[in-house]
């Protein structure tokens, strides 16, 4: 058995770390207030919508990375990505988060708005418009899955697409969709066929922003994640063509699937790489911080959840290696990646009170990257399925 990290994941590490440095740093630096502690004040205009100049950063960075080779770089070779495997992909996750908060995540990532496999659907024409640009970072997509009244059942969704002639008619609502309101297309899954319920019969539609009959509703007001900017979206009359559907008809549902192991197994290995950083962020106030004249790392009340958190962060790091790793070897791991995120989600939130905590009221403050991991580590309890959706994957597998 071999637990050093693989080569190929140290040295894209490195790679990346020098062009974070040269391309992402200067960027951050200029533009200060976006990551400030009253960063929400000058990302959004009154409306809750994201103002141009940060939507310029975005958009420099999203082409800077795409030069560089890290946007979209899962994404297979033969689309202009790098091809890097579930591991080292997960690997590089876990190393975005572990450093205080910057544009370096949106930059891998995408926030939402990034290539996604999802798109290997795509045919020839589908992917000169669509895929190609996407991977240049020339447009930003969404991911239109969740509604108003379905998200943890999505497979109930109400949103339908019904033929009329040689068209779709795209009727229904979308909720919670990160970077609905920027998108230059959105991937919509609506029913084309069967009940309430059935996975099969949900179909993937690439819409067009401007296609008449789609219109972003209410911005949400999220806890954390608030760059993430996810949205209403509403279909009234929406009209597209089979040119449109992605992959097979009522094959959709199979195709987010298919994508949700490996987004699960990142968001698992982000909060590992957070977990990590609050622990050392906490345990090197505790060395400096002294009260009753004594650091407050002698003291076992405060020294003991420490150990504790780190050492729930080493078993989970190897949990969601393992999880990747058995993914890689296209081996079947939906319990471990569900076991993976329902540990790494908690995990993250946990360090994060604990670091609060150590920190006392410093650790409360807007200046300290805390209150921000605080905020957001609660998200991921609930995106990309929520804990009792992986206890429920988790209880299914278990049974089987
Ligand atoms: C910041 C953010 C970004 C998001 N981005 C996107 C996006 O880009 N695209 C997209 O499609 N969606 C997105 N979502 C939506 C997200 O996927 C849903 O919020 C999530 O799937 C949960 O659905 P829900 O909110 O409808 O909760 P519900 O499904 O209504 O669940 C409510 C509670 O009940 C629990 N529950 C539900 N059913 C059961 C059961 N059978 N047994 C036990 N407990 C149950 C849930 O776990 C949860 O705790 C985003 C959400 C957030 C917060």
């Amino acid at each position: 058995m071999d637990f050093d990290e693989p080569a190929a994941a140290t040295s894209l590490k490195e790679e990346l770390s020098t062009f974070i440095e040269r391309e992402i740093e200067p960027l951050e630096e200029e533009h200060a207030q976006f990551l400030g502690p009253d960063a929400e004040r000058y990302i959004f205009d009154e409306n809750f919508e994201q103002v141009p100049e940060y939507l310029d950063l975005k958009e420099t960075i999203r082409k800077r990375a795409a030069e560089a080779g890290f946007w979209g770089m899962s994404m297979p070779e033969s689309v202009g990505g790098r091809g890097v495997d579930t591991l080292t992909a997960a690997i590089v996750s876990e190393f975005l988060e572990n450093r205080s908060p910057g544009f370096h995540t949106y930059a891998v990532q995408g926030a939402g708005g990034g290539p996604t496999p999802i798109l290997l659907a795509c045919d020839d024409n589908q992917r000169a418009e669509y895929l190609d640009p996407l991977m240049a970072g020339e447009k930003t997509t969404c991911f239109a899955l969740t509604e108003p009244d379905h998200g943890s059942d999505a497979n109930f969704l109400e949103t339908t697409a019904e033929k009329d002639g040689d068209e779709w008619v795209i009727e229904g609502e979308k909720s919670w969709i990160s970077n609905g309101p920027y998108a230059d297309f959105a991937m919509v899954f609506a029913r084309t066929s069967g009940a309430p319920g059935e996975v099969g019969g949900i179909s993937c539609f690439l819409v067009d922003a401007d296609t008449p009959g789609f219109e972003v509703g209410d911005i949400h007001r999220p806890m954390g994640h608030a760059w993430v900017a996810p949205s209403k979206l509403r279909f009234d009359d929406c009209r597209v063509t089979d040119d449109d559907l992605l992959g097979e008809e009522g094959a959709g549902f199979y195709q987010a699937m298919d994508w949700i192991g490996n987004a699960r197994l990142n968001v698992a290995a982000g909060c590992v790489g957070s977990a990590q950083f609050l622990v050392e962020k906490a345990l090197d106030y505790a060395e400096r911080r002294e009260t009753f004249g004594k650091p407050l790392v002698e003291r076992q009340g405060i020294s003991f959840p420490l150990a504790e958190v780190a050492t729930d962060v080493e078993r989970t790091r190897q949990l969601y290696r393992f999880a990747a790793w058995k993914t890689d070897e296209g081996r079947d791991a939906r319990k471990e990646i569900a076991m993976a995120k329902l540990s790494a989600a908690n995990l993250e939130n946990r360090a994060a009170d604990v670091a609060m905590q150590v920190h006392g009221g410093s650790g409360y403050s807007r200046r300290e990257p805390i209150e921000e991991r605080y905020r957001t580590s609660r998200g991921k309890r609930l995106t990309e399925g929520t804990d009792e959706m992986q206890k429920q994957t988790i209880v299914r597998e278990l049974r089987d």
